[in-house]
Parts: structure tokens; sequence; C-alpha cells
């Protein structure tokens, strides 16, 4: 029998990046018409958010289903039975990232399409059409060298005042809060930002795709201890996020670590 896109190698195959690639961009894409669409008819923010995350999840799902039926599928909008832990290739999936800001017809959304592979996040794509890229490790972003003079964090609506703020004061950086990870991560890898922080714990699918997607970038991307991150787990969430460009890493890894004695 033919062999399907459950490859007997612990790899990826340069298929498993292009199909991330272009589930997340063509999810985005038919997000972003339905967001417009309920939008002008006045639907309620509350409506629109379920509508996408559904749309979302369905369209994501039926795709997979039909291009790696051998492999798992763990997705922020589907039921989790665990049977995806004991699979070397499991599909880490955030349909709809940013989902209350997608309700309101904000920007701050990304579509998070990843393969982890022995848990492991090698396989990533994050689809945004607010920051208007489709940052991937099949189309992976090249950073122009910046060249402001202050550094820019960036940092969750929830998190500016804590570790946006003290990151602020030791590099001298501007804080920008916004929603998402993928939006944050894209904003980092595309250089539009220097470093991105989120120092509390995260679920898998808010950070398998950025996380894959940067560290192709050639990004800093390890939890807030400055440990790699493991994803596919039975519990599957993370200690937090920091991508940044490398020469911040020590820094702020260090800023993290003394706050915690502090
Ligand atoms: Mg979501």
């Amino acid at each position: 029998m033919e062999q399907t896109g459950a490859a007997a190698s612990n790899a990826a195959t340069a298929d498993d990046h292009v199909l991330a690639h272009e589930l997340a961009r063509d999810c985005a894409d038919r997000l972003l018409a339905l967001q417009r669409r309920l939008f002008d008819r006045g639907v309620d923010h509350y409506d629109i958010e379920r509508e996408g995350d559904e749309l979302g999840h369905s369209w994501i799902v039926e795709q997979l289903a039909a291009a790696r039926p051998g492999d798992a599928l763990f997705s922020e909008e589907g039921l989790d039975d665990q049977t995806r832990v004991a699979s070397s290739r499991t599909w880490i999936i955030d349909p709809l990232d940013g989902s209350s800001g997608f309700g309101y017809g904000g920007s701050e959304w990304a579509v998070h399409v990843a393969l982890a592979i022995d848990g492991e996040p090698i396989v990533g794509a994050v689809a945004s059409p607010g920051v208007g890229v489709v940052a991937s490790t099949h189309d992976v972003p090249v950073a122009k060298q910046a060249d402001r003079s202050q550094p820019i964090v960036v940092s969750g609506r929830t998190r500016a005042y804590s570790e946006g703020a003290l990151l602020g004061d030791l590099l001298g950086a501007k804080v920008v809060a916004c929603s998402s990870a993928g939006v944050k991560a894209a904003l980092v890898a595309t250089g539009r930002a220097d470093v991105y922080v989120h120092d509390s714990p995260l679920y898998e699918w808010d950070v398998c795709a950025p996380a894959a997607m940067a560290i192709a970038a050639g990004l800093h991307v390890s939890d807030p201890f400055g440990v790699a991150l493991e994803c596919n787990k039975a519990r599957p969430v993370v200690d937090g996020l920091v991508i940044c460009r490398q020469e911040f890493a020590a820094t702020v890894l260090e800023a993290l670590a003394a706050r915690r004695v502090g």
C-alpha cells in the first residue's frame, strides 16, 4: 500500500513545511473574508469570534485529515482524547489566535499551524493578515537589520505592565502591547520588534507554530527560564515564551530570573 502523509521517518519533509504554510495562509484568507462579511452586517462580536473559531478549526481539520491521515491532530477548538501523546507526529493548531479582537473587527489575530515531531516544534506557519505576512518554516522571514535607535519590546495586553515594562526600562525600549502570540512572533521575525516576552503559562497551540517559525528565522526561542519548548505533552502547557534577537537573550533571561528571586 502506498505510504500516505504519515511518514515512516521522524523527520519533517519539505511537503510538511509547504502544507503548514498553505493551510495557515488559506485559512487566514477565509477568516478575513468571514470577519469582513459578518462585521459589515453588524453581527455581534461574540458571534463573529465563535464563527471564526468554528470555520478555522473545521476547515484545517478537514484539510489535515485528507493530507495527513496518519498523523495526530491537536487543536485549541477540538476535543483532546490524549491519543496524540503517543504519536511521534502531532499537528498543533490554533485556528484563530487572538479571537476576541477578531470578533471586534480588529487585525491582531493569526492562524497557527505547527507540526511537533517527538515533541519538538519543527514545522510552523503563522499567517497574520494584520502584519501582512505568512511567516513559516517554508517561507522563513528575513529580518532587516533594525536601524531604530530604541529597541521595541512586544508584550500581551495583560503583560505589558509587568515583564513588558520591566524589560522596557532595562533595555531603554519602547513597549508595544498587542494580542496574539503569532502576531507578536511575526513582528519580531520580520524585524518590526526586537523582543517578545510572556512570563506566565501558555498553551501549546499558542506557542508551537510561532516557536518553530522563529527558530527557523534564527531567533532566540525558549520559555522564560531559558529552556527549549517541548510540545505534545499530556498537559499541553508551557511556562511562557521568549522570542527575541539573539543579542537580547541573555539580558532578557537574566532580568526574568532576577524578578523571580526578587
Ligand atoms: Mg484560538
